[in-house]
């Protein structure tokens, strides 16, 4: 075993080294412009496009015309619901009124700003809370529902907590309602069984990084019937993409991505099988060593291979330092200098204090039982050794509710 380990798979994967195997003969053998249409460079690019095409679209029940390649799910987001806000209106530009929008607190950045862009060019946005088990339901979004609701954009599955969203459900209330329905499906595709036929989604996100593929390129699927979904496109260039995104595809990135998608589909079935038993067993035997540990989120609506765990009476930092041998996230999102708790963790509800001291723990497809053993053992005494210096944790052990002592101090 190495160390460090790494378990910060839902920040970004390791490339499979298949994945490269595929990608390598388009740097410097297949190097054409996959839209030139003169030449047989051009033409053997753009088959290794199409071929991408066909293992994108496959992996999610779509048609390969249904797929627009980007250059990640930000990009794809943005596109998905500015691209939609825009072309369903009902006011023009620089009026109100131009239209509501459903989304919820705990999504991705790579959301939420684009909502807040557009609630400052006259949309109305209507921010849900899940409560403190991090699921949004289809009765929440029916009743933010109103007459000019045009767009609803709900995660698939939470970055940071891992909890799976119906969206089988939700997008049947937003069919109904005739409102389009993206769904950031990032942390999802590629893990789970994925058909946006079936599960009624409209427009959807996913990105190559964080499924075993190169960084750079992502996807946005947009429906092309029953209902066809149009976008006002966000890039202005050369028309590609069917007008949605302009710009020179990124050929080997593309093709990665494809290899990428279809090593997914065949092998996501015992990878999540084999992810959620070790995810289990970190959890399982993390809290039978310790008290107040708490897994956040849904305990079974989730995803096989994420953890989101709270240790009480730690400091955040602190333990962060002392499992230095393990790479993962912690509830703390470092935006410049300051040290901000999580808001997806805030947005549960939790405290600051258990906010700082969680930790977020993502397995890959290269994680082992030894590394998993061997974090749990760090932790354990990562978390021991700063419980023992902790005064607050022997009051608690007397029996002392010190909770009103540790606001009291704020
Ligand atoms: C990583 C992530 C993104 C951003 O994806 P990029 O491809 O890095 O731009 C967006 N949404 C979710 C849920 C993510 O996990």
């Amino acid at each position: 075993m190495n160390l460090p380990i790494y378990m910060d798979n839902a920040s970004t994967t390791r490339t499979d080294p298949r994945v490269v195997e595929a990608m390598l003969p388009y740097f410097t053998e297949i190097y054409g412009n996959s839209a030139s249409r003169n030449h047989a460079f051009g033409w053997a690019a753009e088959a290794g496009v199409d071929r991408a095409r066909e293992q994108a679209a496959s992996l999610i029940g779509a048609g390969p015309k249904e797929i627009v390649w980007t250059s990640g799910s930000t990009e794809s987001n943005n596109l998905a619901i500015k691209g939609a806000a825009q072309m369903y209106a009902k006011a023009p530009v620089g009026e109100k009124g131009r239209g509501h929008i459903i989304t919820c607190i705990i999504e991705h950045k790579a959301v939420l700003d684009p909502c807040k862009r557009l609630e400052r060019d006259g949309f109305d946005v209507t921010y849900l809370e899940p409560g403190s088990n991090g699921i949004v339901t289809a009765d929440l979004v029916r009743a933010a529902m109103r007459d000019d609701t045009i767009l609803v954009t709900i995660m698939w599955a939470n970055n940071e907590i891992g909890t799976i969203n119906d969206i089988r459900s939700i997008g049947a209330v937003c069919r109904e309602h005739g409102a389009v329905f993206h769904t950031d499906a990032t942390q999802w595709v590629g893990k789970m069984p994925t058909d946006v036929e079936r599960d009624n989604v409209d427009l959807m996100s996913w990105s190559s990084h964080k499924i075993y593929g190169p960084g750079g390129v992502g996807a946005l699927y947009v429906r092309r019937r029953r209902p066809r979904v149009r976008l006002q496109a966000q890039l202005d260039g050369g028309g590609h993409e069917r007008g949605m995104r302009s710009g020179t595809l990124n050929v080997p990135g593309i093709v990665g991505f494809g290899a990428a998608c279809e090593i997914c589909e065949n092998e996501m079935e015992s990878e999540g099988e084999r992810l959620l038993a070790l995810r289990l067993k970190m959890e399982n035997e993390l809290k039978g060593l310790m008290d107040v540990v708490e897994v956040n989120g849904h305990a079974e609506q989730r995803l096989p291979h994420l953890t989101n765990i709270s240790f009480g009476f730690v400091e955040g930092e602190s333990l962060m330092m002392g499992i230095k041998d393990i790479a993962c996230s912690s509830g703390s999102a470092c935006t410049s200098a300051s040290l901000e708790p999580s808001y997806v963790l805030k947005g549960l509800g939790l405290g600051d204090e258990l906010a700082h001291s969680s930790l977020r723990l993502s397995l890959g497809r290269w994680s082992t039982e030894e590394e998993v053993d061997f974090a749990i053992k760090s932790i354990h005494e990562a978390v021991e050794h700063l419980r023992v210096l902790s005064p607050l944790y022997d009051l608690h052990n007397e029996g002392i509710d010190i909770t009103k002592i540790v606001w009291q101090s704020h």
